[in-house]
């Protein structure tokens, strides 16, 4: 069933500066901040300020200016911590969970970037 955006999740509060947060970057789309329960040395979320649910809400219901906005956020945070392999840089991993299979906690679109040591394999096998 689809569900709306709710306006009381927890990184709706840290945009609306309700709840602190560690602020790695902020642009006029995105908020880039470190994850309270880091997975790895680097764990950064990256969020959009819109209201939008997962990556296929903004991308289908936003705007070219919010879409654009929220990527070169990410772009931005991977060049500031200097993650890039493209600049010789030991590389990251990105992941988006989605609803109930992609096991998502909080119903705001977010990103997170991981990197500070290898990550394994993508995803655990059964
Ligand atoms: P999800 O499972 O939805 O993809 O990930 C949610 C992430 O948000 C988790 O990695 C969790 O540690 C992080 N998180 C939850 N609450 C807070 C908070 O209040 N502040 C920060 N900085 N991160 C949070």
């Amino acid at each position: 069933m689809p569900y709306s955006y709710d306006e009381q999740n927890i990184f709706a509060k840290i945009l609306r500066s309700e709840i602190p947060n560690e602020t790695v970057l902020e642009t006029e789309f995105a908020l880039a901040f470190n994850d309270i329960a880091p997975q790895a040395p680097v764990h950064v979320l990256v969020i959009p300020k819109g209201p939008y649910v997962c990556y296929d809400h903004l991308l289908s219901e936003g705007s070219s200016e919010e879409i654009l906005g929220f990527n070169n956020a990410i772009l931005q945070v991977i060049q500031k911590l200097e993650l890039s392999p493209m600049d010789g840089n030991s590389g990251y991993r990105i992941i988006s969970n989605a609803g109930v299979y992609g096991v998502q906690d909080v119903p705001h679109l977010h990103m997170h970037i991981l990197s500070g040591r290898s990550l394994g394999r993508m995803i655990e096998k059964d």
